[in-house]
């Protein structure tokens, strides 16, 4: 009799289970099912099946650092919706460290989060927190800000940490160079990530539980960045991440790079887009074919104070709000929304580290409810219409649009109104 996992007819429950489970852990571990494609722009709506859950996609991945993320609890990041979190192999690296992650059985159970976690090579902070580092083919060699010792960060030692932290999604160590720097710094980085690339999925010890993306590099070089690709999409990898954008560069090069980089891989593939979080950034490159991105963004932003709306974003401690009681955002359905009002959230802000909490918990629910509108749109095939409606609430006139938006828009078949 031909079984499969979804009928399971005339088996009995244990058998089925054990069928389930043999099939599991002979398949790898993660699935990207191709839900809807848009007709007209290149955007999908997936579901990206991992070993800790299933995640709907286009999607907005908030980044925890020491293992939460910043003015929130793992439980109330659940509760709101969330599917997957960044874990920040960097900080977790260095305190607790991955010995004492490993003997709290990984991540997931050491923060009590039992959804999925991506977390990153710990080299980007490397190169942009420690001053001290230095690049060489064996990896980045940095002193430690807590002892002043020297460390070595290495390709095999970076998937080491991420074997201990047991991600689901675990990033290459690349060789990160500032997407303003040009000529021979960027070829070298380049090569050099697809070696250690190489060197990643070899120290890999658990490729039937953890996944390992590559990350695209070539800075805003086309030929550069097309040589990267046709390297990188030639490994059996799970998935591919575009990186070395969203560093300060034009916005006209990073929407080329991103499309150039989304033209250039693999269909069947998850693709997510490294540092992007602006949610104008958001919707023009899911029409690029982007699948899943991450920003510090939206979190740091609350902390100062900034909520975001669908129509920018309003600065809470402005006293312009000390006597409105209205919601940040009447149509919001978040327990912010639902429970206060600007007036206390900006009295709050005098006395108590509360007011951060609060507007963190909303701009959450704003990044994850527009990814969720987006693939509403998606799979009911009005995809280029809700970019109109939202670009036309985001700006108050045409003449405000983002050129870059609106070209980029155009190059896949959107023009605005
Ligand atoms: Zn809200």
């Amino acid at each position: 009799m031909a079984a499969t996992i979804e009928c399971g007819e005339g088996i009995s429950t244990s058998d089925s289970a054990m069928y389930v489970k043999k099939v599991l852990s002979a398949a790898s571990p993660l699935t990207l099912k191709i839900i809807a494609e848009c007709p007209v722009t290149k955007a999908r709506a997936c579901d990206l099946i991992l070993p800790h859950s299933t995640v709907s996609t286009p999607v907005f991945m908030p980044v925890g650092t020491q293992g939460t993320v910043k003015g929130i609890t793992a439980d109330q990041l659940g509760s709101l919706g969330c599917e997957i979190c960044l874990g920040n192999t960097y900080h977790l690296g260095m305190r607790p460290g991955p010995d004492l992650i490993e003997r709290a059985n990984g991540l997931h159970s050491f923060m009590n989060w039992k959804r999925s976690i991506l977390t990153d090579s710990g080299g980007f902070q490397m190169v942009s927190l420690v001053e001290l580092s230095e690049v060489t083919e064996e990896g980045v060699k940095f002193q430690s800000p807590y002892d002043g010792k020297e460390i070595l960060l290495s390709p095999e030692k970076s998937i080491s940490i991420q074997n201990s932290l047991g991600s689901d999604i675990m990033m290459q160590l690349d060789d990160v160079v500032s997407s303003t720097v040009k000529g021979p710094r960027v070829e070298e980085a380049m090569h050099r990530s697809i070696r250690w690339l190489d060197r990643c999925i070899a120290a890999n010890k658990n490729p039937e539980k953890q996944n390992l993306f590559a990350i695209i590099q070539g800075g805003l070089d086309a030929e550069l960045r097309k040589a990267c690709l046709n390297e990188m999409t030639q490994r059996d990898v799970p998935g591919f991440a575009i990186g070395g954008l969203s560093g300060g560069e034009e916005k006209d090069d990073f929407w080329k790079m991103v499309t150039l980089s989304t033209n250039h891989l693999p269909r069947e593939k998850p693709r997510y887009l490294m540092g992007v979080g602006y949610s104008v950034d958001l919707v023009v490159c899911v029409a690029l074919g982007c699948d899943m991105f991450d920003c510090v963004f939206p979190t740091r932003t609350a902390r100062l104070g900034s909520a975001l709306v669908p129509w920018g974003s309003l600065q809470m401690k402005h006293k312009q709000y000390a006597k409105d009681f209205q919601p940040i955002d009447p149509d919001c359905q978040c327990p912010t929304c639902k429970r206060h009002s600007r007036a206390y959230l900006h009295a709050l802000f005098k006395s108590d580290t509360a007011a951060m909490h609060h507007i963190t918990i909303h701009n959450i629910v704003y990044q994850l409810s527009l990814m969720r509108s987006v693939r509403q749109s998606i799979m009911e095939g009005r995809f280029p219409e809700f970019i109109r409606t939202f670009m036309k609430r985001m700006f108050p006139s045409r003449d405000q649009y983002p050129s870059w938006a609106v070209e980029a828009l155009a190059s896949v078949g959107v023009t605005l109104d």
